[in-house]
């Protein structure tokens, strides 16, 4: 009777762990044979490079561009490199099959600048379709190298750029467990943001974010900003950093404008501070927009409105970490306009996103153990799946 339960119990652990794996092995390989043929392009002058303290990333970008009609559910379609990596001493040689190089390598210099892991990069084309990526680094390092999905980019006329960057991680041989975060003034150089009562929201996002980096800084976290000046940047430039360099937490800093014609009730409802985020990404920011909203409301008394789920917001739909678009204020409002002319008030929004940041990732630790302990319940059905069945 015993053995009998304990068959039972163990074929249906069987359908739980099995027979999904079986599906989607089914599924990849009606996949990998479309993609096993395809070249894609590897882009010389689109290699990515970001670092914080006790990291840097390498970003290696293999695209193919395509019509929608091609590429079937753009969200769902991936780049699938095909490289080996052999890794050995402060050298790392990547061969990189099925691809077509192109552009000129021309950034790597500003790679190599102030580069504190890695000494020199070279290309070399092994044959039509084969290229080596050359790595010499400081040594003395961890190297780890995986395959990282950018979000499609949109090139006009219902045609897509797709790219997975071979993703090369260098972490130096101590232990950091400090949370990295990517701070994102919005638009900047030729794209001004909202332009009212005299203010660029270009200027007033960098004050905020500068101030906010640094705040972080201190606290002892990782940072990284997209811009620390009045320069154009990407959107999915954006999150770049974000994805490469596996942070913990994306955000970005906006203030918003009302169209000019909205009547007085509405300017009364939706002026103040929101935050907006996208419940359909891999790990949702709504937890650390709540915070946060509440925080800096609470902080510049403002007024809030409820948080926006803004699922096709580029930068909120292209980062693989928790992430966030503050709206600080509405610019196109004379009180907020005013307020955010003080400086002061700068530092005030940068000290309640510390505290939020930190109110945030104690929310999380705490919220771990529940997880943890449902992980542990998992293992011990595998385990008694296997002893079942050994
Ligand atoms: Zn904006």
């Amino acid at each position: 009777m015993k053995k009998f339960i304990c068959m039972v119990f163990g074929m249906l652990l069987g359908c739980i762990f099995i027979l999904p794996a079986f599906y989607c092995n089914a599924q990849t390989t009606a996949i990998s044979e479309d993609i096993n043929s395809k070249v894609y392009d590897l882009q010389q002058n689109a290699f990515k490079y970001y670092q914080v303290k006790h990291k840097g990333a390498l970003g290696i970008p293999i695209s193919y561009s395509c019509a929608e009609s091609e590429a079937g559910d753009i969200r769902k379609y991936t780049v699938e490199p095909k490289y080996s990596e052999y890794i050995n001493g402060n050298k790392v040689e990547i061969t990189i099959s099925q691809v077509n190089v192109t552009g000129s390598a021309d950034n790597f210099n500003s790679i190599l600048k102030d580069n504190k892991y890695i000494k020199d990069i070279k290309l070399d084309k092994l044959d039509d379709n084969t290229a080596k990526v050359d790595i010499e680094t400081s040594g003395k390092i961890d190297i780890k190298i995986n395959p990282v999905k950018r979000r499609y980019l949109s090139l006009g006329d219902n045609r897509y750029e797709f790219t997975t960057f071979i993703d090369v991680t260098f972490k130096e041989k101590v232990k950091d467990n400090s949370k990295i975060i990517i701070v994102d003034p919005g638009h900047g150089g030729s794209e001004l943001g909202t332009t009212a009562n005299f203010t660029y929201e270009k200027q007033l996002n960098l004050d905020i974010s500068k101030r906010v980096k640094e705040n972080l800084e201190k606290a002892g976290y990782r940072v990284y900003i997209t811009r620390d000046d009045d320069s154009n940047v990407g959107l999915l430039d954006r999150t770049d950093p974000a994805n490469l360099l596996n942070a913990d937490l994306f955000f970005s800093v906006h203030n918003n404008s009302l169209p000019l014609d909205v009547n007085m009730q509405c300017v009364h409802m939706f002026r103040g501070t929101t935050v907006l985020y996208n419940s359909t990404a891999p790990k949702p920011g709504r937890e650390f927009a709540t915070i946060l909203m509440r925080e800096v409301s609470r902080t510049i008394k403002t007024n809030t409105y409820p948080l926006q789920d803004r699922p096709n917001l580029v930068v909120l739909s292209s980062a693989w970490c928790p992430a966030v678009l503050m709206e600080t204020t509405v610019e196109t409002d004379d009180g907020d306009t005013k307020m955010m002319m003080h400086r002061i008030n700068s530092q005030k929004v940068a000290d309640a996103s510390l505290r939020a940041v930190n109110k945030y990732f104690r929310h999380m630790k705490e919220n771990n153990i529940p997880k943890m302990l449902c992980k542990i319940g998992t293992h011990t059905g595998i385990l008694f799946f296997k002893m079942c069945f050994k």
